[in-house]
């Protein structure tokens, strides 16, 4: 899943129009467009409400002025969704509206923020007076807080990536119980067992909790805090597998480790280079999607009445 964009779905199936269900969703379900997220900006992150690209109605059409950042994947992107301000009166959450608006409008730059280990990924989208037709809004002017919490919660709950982290542990448990010729097996190693197994059975209660809020009332929808405590608990799991991951790699440095380490079932391109990489990359998670200490916050909130 690429930041919350898998999200817009569901979202536009929730608060669209008819007109927007018909005109976005097939292109979405079928993968023909693109789309990325525009929420934050380069002061509001995770006070997100203190947003400020603005977008002023001029007849049938708003015109946005302003830049978010961080938008991931914008330079591949053919669409973006966001929140913009439409108003500076009362409560900053209700001065927010939801646009859809095609990145091929006259006024959009887009310009790369490279990630220190050197991938691009992510962008600063600036706009300067881009005018977006009035049926691009989603949802009600000043009702964007609302949809936006709505996408977020979906999106915290698919951020815990429980599939993606037990596909990660499997290579890992590939690594480990690899035969090195001249080596030892990284399993018999008791202190890095140990941790092996514990991340297994963390990742195995998180599977049972996620599997457990999935079949409540609602499913997934009727997340509040606990899709925050999915994303807390699957990001630092997931991080600790990647973690273990790069380790394993530096284990292994001093071998010329055979590339295809399980003797021709899945031709492993390994390498501790990589692992690395990997690792520095998904030092993301607890970051996106509201990051982890603000989770806490939420969770402290709802369920502890702090
Ligand atoms: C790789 C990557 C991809 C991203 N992709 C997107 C995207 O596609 N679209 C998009 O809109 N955004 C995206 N983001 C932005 C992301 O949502 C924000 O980075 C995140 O919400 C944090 O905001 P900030 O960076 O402004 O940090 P800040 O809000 O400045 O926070 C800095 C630090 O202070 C802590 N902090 C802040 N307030 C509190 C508080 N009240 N209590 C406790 N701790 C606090 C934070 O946890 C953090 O550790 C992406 C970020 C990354 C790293």
């Amino acid at each position: 899943m690429i930041y919350g964009v898998g999200m817009l779905g569901p979202t536009l199936f929730e608060y669209g129009s008819a007109w927007q269900k018909q005109r976005f969703l097939p292109d979405i379900f079928n993968g023909d467009t693109f789309w990325c997220q525009g929420f934050s900006e380069p002061n509001s992150g995770s006070d997100l409400a203190s947003l400020g690209c603005k977008a002023q109605l001029d007849g049938n059409e708003y015109v946005v002025n302003g830049s978010k950042i961080w938008t991931s994947e914008a330079h591949i992107a053919d669409w973006i969704f966001g929140l913009f301000r439409t108003s500076s009166e009362g409560r900053k959450q209700l001065g927010i509206t939801f646009l859809l608006i095609s990145l091929s409008t006259p006024g959009i730059t887009v310009e790369p923020l490279l990630l220190f280990e050197g991938t691009h990924e992510v962008n600063q989208v600036f706009f300067d007076n881009v005018r977006v037709p009035k049926s691009h809004q989603v949802g009600a002017q000043g009702e964007g807080w609302t949809i936006g919490k709505y996408l977020l919660g979906l999106e915290r709950f698919g951020t815990a990536e429980v599939s993606r982290t037990k596909a990660s542990l499997e290579r890992l448990r590939q690594i480990a119980y690899a035969e090195i010729p001249g080596g030892t097996r990284l399993i018999d190693d008791v202190t890095f067992a140990n941790r092996f197994f514990q991340l297994e059975t963390s990742l195995h209660a998180l599977e049972m909790t996620e599997r457990r809020f999935l079949l409540g009332d609602d499913g997934s929808e009727s997340l509040g805090a606990e899709a925050s405590i999915l994303k807390v608990r699957g990001t630092e799991i997931q991080s600790d597998v990647f973690r273990l991951t790069a380790e394993a790699g530096a284990h292994f440095a001093p071998i010329d480790l055979p590339r295809n380490i399980d003797d021709g079932q899945a031709n492993l391109p390994y390498t501790t280079g990589s692992e690395a990489r990997n690792y520095f990359n998904y030092r993301k998670t607890p970051i996106y999607s509201g990051s982890n200490e603000i989770q806490r916050n939420i969770v402290a909130k709802a369920k502890l009445g702090l």
